[in-house]
């Protein structure tokens, strides 16, 4: 036990540490990307030359973005996130989440299906965090159908918990994959974090509730969250 303590204190300092520097990484990345937008906008000309350093301005702008997901996902990751537990309804999470994405999704040919209960009860959770973990779900969702498809977000009253699944009409998962992927970093994408399903994974449990995941390849995937109705199930923090 006073090994695990000492263990813990330590990667706890790490993750001050990681979550300092990336607060620190954030601004000068945003002034970059925000700079190179407004050179490529104002770089005026049809030559070609032009042209090409547009391409390269376009380069550095997609990068920063790119960092900035990255450095949000770490600082998401090694924060301790105590969530902050406020009885309420779930189905609001969705809807917001869904508002969020609704707009982009309808544009990549994706739609989103609500199949909510209406009679469920108030159940606590940290409205930020679970919005996260369905946006996590929500962007695998839609990258996982690159030509389009549906989302069905479903929610249900079961036992002493609510349950809340997300399933998709994309290309599913091998077992190898899907034994994986809550490990942090686990990626097969090319330019994928491998950290959204990771933090999710924590969030779930800081709930004292579960997320899981069955997939079948070439048609789709459902994960599943599950959050406790009453809070002296949520578990003694590790
Ligand atoms: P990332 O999206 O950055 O790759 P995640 O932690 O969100 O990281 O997901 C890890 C991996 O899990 C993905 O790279 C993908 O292989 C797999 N995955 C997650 N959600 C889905 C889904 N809905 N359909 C198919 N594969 C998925
Ligand atoms: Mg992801």
């Amino acid at each position: 036990a006073q090994e695990h303590l000492v263990r813990s204190e330590r990667f706890a300092a790490v993750g001050e540490a990681a979550s300092h520097l990336a607060h620190e990484i954030k601004n000068p990345l945003l002034l970059m990307g925000g700079f190179a937008a407004q050179v490529r906008r104002g770089l005026a000309g049809e030559d070609p030359q032009a042209e090409k350093l547009r391409g390269k301005l376009q380069i550095i702008e997609d990068e920063a973005k790119r960092l900035e997901t990255l450095l949000r996902e770490v600082s998401g990751f090694t924060k301790p996130c105590k969530p902050d537990l406020i009885p309420q309804d779930i189905n609001q999470a969705v809807l917001d989440t869904v508002r969020l994405v609704e707009s982009d999704f309808s544009e990549r040919g994706i739609e989103c299906v609500l199949e909510l209960s209406h009679d469920l009860p108030a159940v606590p959770f940290d409205k930020n965090q679970i919005q996260q973990v369905l946006l996590n779900l929500a962007k695998n969702a839609g990258e996982a159908m690159p030509s389009g498809g549906k989302i069905h977000f479903r929610s249900w009253h079961q036992g002493e918990t609510v349950m809340v699944s997300v399933q998709d009409t994309g290309m599913g998962m091998p077992s190898e994959v899907l034994e994986r992927i809550f490990s942090p970093f686990f990626t097969t994408k090319a330019k994928g974090t491998g950290l959204g399903l990771a933090v999710s994974f924590r969030i779930m449990e800081d709930h004292g509730g579960d997320i899981g995941a069955t997939s079948t390849p070439g048609q789709g995937s459902t994960f599943v969250l599950t959050l406790p109705l009453a809070p002296s199930t949520i578990a003694v923090p590790k």
